[in-house]
């Protein structure tokens, strides 16, 4: 593993002509990649300061729109700039490119210079900063689902997304066989990445044809936001470079298994494991119990932040392993939230809501929220579900983006925490989704009721 690249190293290898683009990036509201590719002697000369992209970056859909209602950025103000603060911290080869590294970028006001507070990078720092006042290191790891498909983008959307073949013909959940056909895709996803100092654990075939799963080692909670954000990147492009489509959309059959997004949380003090305490039956601390009871108690509250399309929602099914109640178990992965590692050092909770699309920075700032809340308000957990929790009579997730968006518009905690035009602000993002699907009209309709209605 390379890793990480000391700026004046970057110097040299631009000073020996190895390196030559730099790719500027900030994460976006969906999560992605945004910026420029700065030449590397301009990169080093000055831009390494600070450079700067226009503010509706962070006010978008996934089609580069400007829709209306967004308070901070709008045609009223001008669409004026932000501020892109690279993060030397995240300067990395990026080996699937030839001469390029990338560096993330914080958002900064262009006139104050402070964090803009709707960034997601912004809002999962000031939860990270809120644990460190009370002496904890947020631990985290987020699991990567997605379907590679034999077509490319380009051929998919010239066949009007219509030939929708994935990559093998059958589940391949744990296959080595048939995971063996798409190495030229996935070994220099695992190889390139852990040579951008991203620490790939492994990766598998998941339950379902042409389905993948993507793990990588846990770690602070703002180094593994970032390491989902640009696997989830490289995935694509690694996708591309072979000819095939990777696609992170929850749900793209009715009939086939959807792809998610767990996400793996534990806090420490002092490099050791707090949530595990010996004497407890399962090896909880109290702490942890708070914790966990705080993520349930908030659970509807951040569901935006972890399914944010009308198709996430499309997942949440009974009997696929998509979580529909918000209850706790050990062990079993029908649940919303599983114990894991129970009894040991490794004990952490697994949040298995989030789908394949959620943005990283996101999820992880809306549910460390909860944590805390859950720490603060001292909450009791109640005991652990058993059996198939699809059959329980607990509180549902919410169904539909419309639901998950009443839930985060109406949350007092997400709004103590994060700040009114915060919530405001991807409570339009939401409606925006909304809006947007009811206006088209589906194959299902015109199908169904073309000729019968
Ligand atoms: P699953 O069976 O749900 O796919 P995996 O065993 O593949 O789960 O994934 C476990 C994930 O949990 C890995 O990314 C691993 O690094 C992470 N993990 C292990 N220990 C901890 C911990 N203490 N805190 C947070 N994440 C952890």
């Amino acid at each position: 593993m390379s890793g990480i690249l000391p700026f004046d190293d970057l110097k040299a290898q631009v000073a020996e002509g190895r390196i030559d683009t730099v790719l500027v990036c900030i994460v976006d509201m969906q999560g992605r990649l945004m910026g420029k590719r700065f030449h590397a002697g301009h990169f080093i000369a000055s831009a390494w300061e600070e450079t700067h992209c226009c503010n509706y970056l962070l006010a978008t859909d996934l089609e580069m729109a400007t829709p209306e209602g967004y308070a901070a950025t709008s045609w009223e103000t001008g669409y004026g700039d932000y501020v892109m603060k690279p993060d030397l911290t995240t300067l990395r080869p990026v080996p699937w490119l030839e001469g390029t590294v990338m560096v993330l970028c914080d958002v900064l006001d262009h006139h104050t210079h402070q964090p803009v507070p709707h960034s997601p990078r912004a809002m999962l720092k000031s939860q990270i900063a809120r644990l460190e006042a009370m002496g904890f290191d947020a631990m985290m790891a987020t699991e990567l689902e997605f379907f590679l498909f034999e077509k490319s983008f380009e051929e998919i959307r010239k066949g009007g997304f219509q030939d929708l073949t994935p990559i093998s013909g059958y589940n391949e959940d744990y296959h080595i066989f048939q995971t063996t056909k798409e190495e030229h895709v996935m070994r220099p996803v695992r190889n390139h990445l852990w040579d951008a100092g991203i620490p790939i654990e492994n990766s598998k075939g998941e339950a379902e044809a042409g389905q993948e799963e993507l793990n990588i080692k846990y770690a602070a909670a703002l180094d593994t936001a970032d390491y989902h954000s640009i696997a989830k990147h490289a995935v694509k492009e690694i996708a591309w470079q072979n000819g095939h489509a990777a696609s992170f959309l929850p749900k793209w059959h009715k009939d086939r298994v959807g792809s998610s997004s767990h996400v793996h949380q534990s806090l420490w003090k002092d490099g050791v494991p707090a949530f595990f305490d010996p004497e407890d039956s399962l090896g909880m601390s109290a702490l942890m119990k708070n914790y966990v009871a705080g993520l349930l108690k908030y659970a509807p509250d951040y569901t935006y932040f972890l399914a944010p399309y009308i198709n996430s929602y499309k997942r949440f099914m009974k009997g696929t392993f998509a979580p529909t109640r918000i209850i706790w178990s050990v062990d079993n992965r029908t649940a919303g939230f599983r114990l894991c590692g129970d009894g040991s050092k490794a004990i952490r909770i697994e949040c298995r809501i989030g789908g394949s699309d959620l943005n990283p920075y996101l999820a992880m700032a809306g549910m460390l929220a909860a944590g805390i809340a859950g720490i603060e308000e001292e909450l009791e957990l109640q005991p652990p579900a058993r059996g198939d929790v699809y059959q329980g009579e607990t509180a549902m997730i919410p169904d539909s983006l419309e639901a998950a968006r009443a839930a985060l518009g109406g949350s007092a905690l997400m709004r103590k925490v994060f700040g009114d035009a915060v919530v405001d602000h991807y409570r339009r993002a939401a409606e925006v989704e909304i809006e947007e699907f009811s206006r088209v009209v589906t194959d299902w309709e015109i199908a169904r009721g073309f000729e019968r209605a």
